[in-house]
C-alpha cells in the first residue's frame, strides 16, 4: 500500500493542506490540495481540488467553529478520500525551530513543549504552526506527526551572519538572525543538484519571491546567509511587509506619531511593502498592468532592493555562479526577472529573452557568465519527503 502523507500549513486565517502519495517508491504523486479559509471571520470555508484542479469537496460553516473541529474535518475528509489506503503520517510546516532544531523531527509531547517555549521568538506565527500539532496529538495520538522547520535549512549560517550587534545578553535569549523560507530553499537546492549538478556545487543565490520574499546565498547547497533575520519582516520589500528598515523609523513611529506597538506591527507586516508604496495592491500581477505611476515605483523599489541584497550576498559567497528565481513572482514574472538581470549586466548576467518569456528552467543566454534559472518550488513535496524519511517510510530523491 502506498505511503500517504498529509501536509499542513496553518496561518492566522487559513489551514492549507496537501495530500501526497508515494507512488512506486521513487515519486510523490500529488493527490489533492485544499484549504479552510476565513477561519477568523466566523464563516469558515473548506475546499479541496485534485491534481488537475477539479473540485473534490466544498463545505461552509455558518457559525463560528473552533480550530480543532475544523482540523478534524480536514483529517476526516482526507481519510475518507484515501478509502482503503491509510494515512501514514502528517507533516507540518513549523515556522520557527529556534537555535537548536536543524532537521525535521517526529512530534512527541516533549518536542511540542519545547516548541511552545519558542513562541516568544515568533508570537505571530508559531502558535498557528503548533495548534494543529497539539490538536492531532490529542485526537489521534497514534498518528505519526513530523515537524518541518522553516528555519532549519539556515542552521549552517556562520555565527558572524547570525549575530546582531547588540549586547550579548539578547543573543543568549535567542535574539539573532534565523532566516525563513528554508523548506523552499532546501527543495530548490535538491532540484538544482538534479538539474545542474556542477552549478549546485558552486555559489548560488536563490530568490523566493512570493507574497513573502527573501534571498538565500548557498555554497554547495548549504545556506551561508539569507535576507530574512530574526523575523520574516527583514530583508526584501514584500507584498505587505516593509523589509529591512532603519530601526530608528520604528522609534519615530512610536515616539513622534503616537503609534503603539500593535499599530507598528500592523503597519510593518500588513500595510507596507508593495501595497504601502503603490497605495493600490500587494499583488504583483495587478501592479504590472496598472497605469498608475506609483505601481511602477513600487516594482522599481522591489527590484532595487533585490539587486542591492544580491550585491551583499555575492560578497558573502566570494563570487557568484548562478541565480535562481522561484515562488509566485520568481516563477511567473519574466518582467521582474528581466529587470533584476538588467541591473546585473555589469556582472556578466545575460538572459535568453525567449527562455525567460516562456518561464523555462534555464533562462540565461549561453554567453552569460552567470547561469540564471527559474525553478518552481514545492514546499509540500519537501515536507512530505521529510515526513516519510523521519517516520521511516521510503521517500524518493529529487
Ligand atoms: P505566497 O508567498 O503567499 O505563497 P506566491 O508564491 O503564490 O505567494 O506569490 C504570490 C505573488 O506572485 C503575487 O504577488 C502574485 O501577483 C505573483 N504572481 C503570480 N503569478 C504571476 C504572474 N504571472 N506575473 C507576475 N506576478 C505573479
Amino acid at each position: 500500500m502506498a505511503a500517504a502523507v498529509l501536509t499542513l500549513n496553518a496561518g492566522s486565517s487559513s489551514i492549507k493542506f496537501s495530500l501526497l502519495e508515494l507512488a512506486d517508491a521513487d515519486q510523490f504523486e500529488f493527490v489533492a490540495k485544499g484549504e479552510i479559509e476565513e477561519i477568523e471571520s466566523g464563516a469558515p470555508h473548506f475546499s479541496a481540488v485534485d491534481a488537475q484542479g477539479a473540485r473534490l469537496a466544498e463545505r461552509k460553516w455558518t457559525r463560528p467553529t473552533g480550530f480543532d473541529e475544523l482540523l478534524g474535518a480536514v483529517i476526516q475528509w482526507t481519510e475518507d478520500h484515501l478509502g482503503d489506503n491509510k494515512l501514514t503520517a502528517v507533516g507540518h510546516r513549523v515556522v520557527h525551530g529556534g537555535p537548536k532544531h536543524d532537521r525535521p523531527e517526529r512530534v512527541t509531547a516533549e518536542l511540542l513543549a519545547e516548541l511552545e517555549a519558542l513562541t516568544p521568538l515568533a508570537p505571530l506565527h508559531e502558535p498557528h504552526s503548533l495548534a494543529p500539532i497539539r490538536a492531532i496529538l490529542a485526537a489521534r495520538p497514534t498518528l505519526p506527526q513530523v515537524a518541518c522547520f522553516d528555519t532549519a535549512f539556515h542552521r549552517t549560517m556562520p555565527t558572524v551572519a547570525t549575530r546582531f550587534a547588540l549586547p550579548r545578553q539578547y543573543e543568549a535569549q535567542g535574539v539573532r538572525r534565523y532566516g525563513f523560507h528554508g523548506l523552499s530553499y532546501e527543495y530548490i537546492a535538491g532540484r538544482l543538484r538534479a538539474l545542474a549538478p556542477r552549478l549546485a556545487a558552486g555559489r548560488v543565490i536563490a530568490g523566493h519571491l512570493g507574497n513573502g520574499a527573501s534571498l538565500c546565498a548557498m555554497q554547495a547547497g548549504r545556506s551561508v546567509d539569507t535576507t530574512m533575520g530574526f523575523t520574516a519582516l527583514d530583508g526584501l520589500v514584500m507584498g505587505t511587509r516593509c523589509g529591512a528598515i532603519d530601526p530608528g523609523v520604528v522609534l519615530y513611529l512610536q515616539q513622534q506619531c503616537g503609534l503603539c506597538a500593535h499599530d507598528v506591527e500592523d503597519l510593518l507586516y500588513r500595510r507596507s511593502g508593495l501595497l504601502g508604496v503603490s497605495g493600490i495592491t500587494s499583488d504583483m500581477r495587478t501592479l504590472q498592468t496598472s497605469p498608475d505611476p506609483r505601481a511602477r515605483e513600487a516594482i522599481d523599489l522591489f527590484v532595487y532592493r533585490i539587486v542591492r541584497e544580491i550585491g551583499g550576498l555575492m560578497n558573502c559567497l566570494g563570487g557568484l555562479d548562478g541565480l535562481v528565481f522561484t515562488a509566485g513572482i520568481g516563477e511567473h514574472s519574466p518582467d521582474v526577472r528581466a529587470m533584476v538581470c538588467a541591473k546585473l549586466q555589469w556582472l556578466g548576467v545575460a538572459l535568453d529573452p525567449e527562455a525567460n518569456q516562456s518561464n523555462t528552467l534555464k533562462i540565461s543566454h549561453k554567453s552569460s557568465r552567470i547561469e540564471v534559472w527559474a525553478i518552481p518550488t514545492d514546499e509540500e513535496a519537501m515536507i512530505a519527503r521529510h515526513t516519510c524519511d523521519t517516520v521511516g517510510a521510503t521517500a524518493p530523491a529529487f
